[in-house]
């Protein structure tokens, strides 16, 4: 089943020739989700071949422009393709309020239904969930009200003892039902039990998306144990000042999260403008936890396989 993250912006604030701000396109199951949507989404939808027309959530962070600013655009484009289901959108009431009244102005009359979803500013809570996943919403610290995102598959099947199912002759168009849990009846009735032909599924994966926060304990807490881990890295740490007044993280503050949260995997982002190399980020993020990447754009990256 596939679950996986492409990296569509990883820039803080202001775009650079050639970064963009925050936006990531993930998959899992076959449901295409859009994760932030700062300016110029559209363009790298399209550059990495990801069809807008797929997509069936958004979920924005927070309000600054970093993050949604693509998010009016994209909206009007899926019109313009005369999208008829509709589109669920997770964010701050803020930002509704800001949408609606550009659309009120502009006179846009949507051939689709935009269903928005509020986050709770103050406890954790999962805000969505059907048959492939849920997704928890948790607050994080920045100068607005921001939220980090935790998706997390469901593993519906077992796993077929392929030994077992020999011995016992089971047929294999009978497979599915045995995935599904089901025992197995014989055509003299006798009943071989689901556990003797299967093993427990594989743990289901998670991904934790974490941006413009500070460096703080309830964020390590929210993201423990997840397989990947995207956390903002605006800034180096010898910029520790800068980073606490504009209430952002450092690399290495990225990689004690990642280290002491225990998870598989570091994907570190949301970086400044003024830095044009990243590999000193990098560096930093490694001197505190081993697996960890930059979120360089286009990189795509399965969970299955971390
Ligand atoms: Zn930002
Ligand atoms: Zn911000």
């Amino acid at each position: 089943m596939n679950f996986e993250v492409t990296i569509l912006g990883n820039s803080s604030a202001s775009p650079t020739s050639s970064r963009h701000p925050a936006a990531q396109s993930l998959k899992i199951h076959n449901n295409h989700i859009l994760i932030d949507c700062g300016e110029g989404t559209q363009m790298q939808l399209s550059r990495y071949k990801i069809k807008r027309a797929d997509i069936t959530q958004i979920y924005i962070s927070h309000i600054h422009g970093d993050h949604m600013m693509g998010l009016p655009g994209l909206l009007l484009s899926m019109n313009l393709a005369r999208r008829e289901s509709s589109i669920e959108i997770f964010c701050p009431q803020e930002l509704v309020e800001v949408l609606e009244l550009y659309f009120k102005y502009s006179e846009t009359n949507f051939s689709y239904k935009i269903n928005y979803h509020l986050l709770n500013e103050y406890t954790s809570e999962i805000i969505f969930e059907n048959d492939d996943y849920t997704v928890k919403s948790f607050p994080v610290f920045h100068r607005v009200p921001t939220w980090g995102f935790i998706f997390q598959e469901k593993r519906k099947y077992r796993k077929i003892n392929q030994e077992a199912c020999k011995k016992f002759n089971i047929p294999f168009e009978a497979y599915t039902s045995i995935k599904m849990g089901n025992d197995f009846t014989d055509e003299n009735g006798l009943i071989i039990k689901n556990i003797d032909l299967t093993f427990d599924s594989i743990a289901p994966l998670s991904y934790a998306y974490c941006t413009d926060t500070l460096f703080h304990e309830n964020v390590i807490k929210a993201v423990t144990g997840v397989d990947l881990l995207y956390h903002e890295a605006t800034f180096l740490h010898d910029r520790l000042e800068r980073a606490i007044n504009m209430m952002h993280s450092t690399a290495k503050q990225a990689g004690i999260v990642a280290a002491r949260a225990m998870v598989k995997m570091l994907l570190i982002g949301h970086f400044s403008s003024r830095y044009e190399a990243l590999d000193e980020l990098l560096a930093e993020a490694k001197s505190e936890f081993d697996n960890v990447e930059l979120a360089d754009e286009g990189k795509c990256v399965n969970l299955n396989f971390i």
